[in-house]
């Protein structure tokens, strides 16, 4: 399954998501319930979910993924109130994702706030705790991170340290993010196999629940977290097509989260959505930078 992440707003509402993965050839997706940079929801009555539900299932989109807002972190063990607003808008998402019809909802683990990896961790496992139930329908994928500032989850061996603290961690899965991987120093490009086999000391194939297909503009290692297109970064487009290609991954939604571009040479306004172009290369299998002098300038 292949996607990008969408939109959700203004009249048309998760309509409007499923719309635009239709309109990129995808046939899968991952929406926030919002905007992901701040934590304003509507009600789920007037999200317009069974049209919306209606048009995944007359056009063939059998799975989507939920995203949490990046701004919620339950890593902070400084500021009671904030992560006290992290749980319960988490509890609040995964319903929102049930309601939704997603099995997936994709969390950042959090960020130290400077208290360092062991406070985080503890933090972040006591937050877990406090919305998973044993009745919880909906998954909580915790993203691999870049390691930029004091961000949680880098690693597997920090991952696994969090599945072990969670009481009802059969309802935890992860999300690989190509990028985060390579710039938090795991030889994506070169040596993907590694990677996985490195995962699999601390997890079964089968916990991957998403991957987050970006190239990176930063070097392995460099613990960034800057996406680049796919094929104009330091992965490049045969590894990361290699990814869509997997066996193993076939029933796995691939999110594109690369950067929007502008559609006039060199202008700043990122407004122009690649996704359409990078699903329709990735499913060809051949990286065609001509067809992006096709559709905007300055590639
Ligand atoms: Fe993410
Ligand atoms: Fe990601
Ligand atoms: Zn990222």
């Amino acid at each position: 399954m292949l996607g990008s992440h969408v939109g959700l707003g203004g009249k048309e509402q998760f309509l409007g998501s499923v719309k635009e993965a239709l309109s990129y050839g995808a046939d899968t997706f991952m929406v926030y319930t919002g905007a992901p940079q701040n934590t304003r929801r509507k009600d789920l009555s007037e999200m317009r979910i069974p049209e919306a539900q209606e048009l995944m299932q007359k056009s063939g989109i059998r799975e989507f993924v939920v995203h949490a807002p990046y701004i919620v972190n339950l890593g902070n063990s400084v500021k009671p109130e904030s992560f006290d607003f992290a749980v319960e808008f988490l509890r609040e998402e995964l319903h929102r994702a049930e309601v939704m019809g997603s099995r997936t909802v994709v969390l950042h683990p959090g960020s130290h706030v400077g208290e360092g990896e062991d406070a985080g961790i503890m933090q972040i496992i006591k937050g877990i705790n406090l919305v998973l139930e044993a009745d919880t329908k909906v998954h909580i994928a915790l993203e691999t991170m870049a390691g930029k500032g004091s961000e949680v989850g880098s690693t597997f061996a920090q991952l696994s340290r969090i599945y072990d603290g969670v009481l009802h961690n059969n309802k935890l899965r992860l999300c690989l993010d190509t990028c985060h991987l390579n710039d938090a120093g795991y030889d994506v490009k070169n040596d993907f196999e590694g990677v996985l086999a490195e995962m699999e000391r601390y997890f079964p194939l089968n916990q991957v629940a998403c991957i987050h297909l970006n190239d990176s503009k930063n070097e392995q290692g460099a613990a960034k977290d800057r996406h680049e297109n796919i094929g104009f970064g330091t992965i490049g487009f045969d590894r990361l097509c290699a990814i869509t290609k997997m066996k193993e991954f076939a029933d796995t939604p691939i999110i594109l989260e690369t950067p929007y571009l502008s559609e006039v040479e060199g202008g700043k306004d990122r407004t122009f959505a690649p996704y359409r172009e990078e699903i329709a290369m990735l499913r060809a299998g051949v990286f065609n930078p001509e067809l992006w002098k096709a559709v905007v300038g300055n590639r």
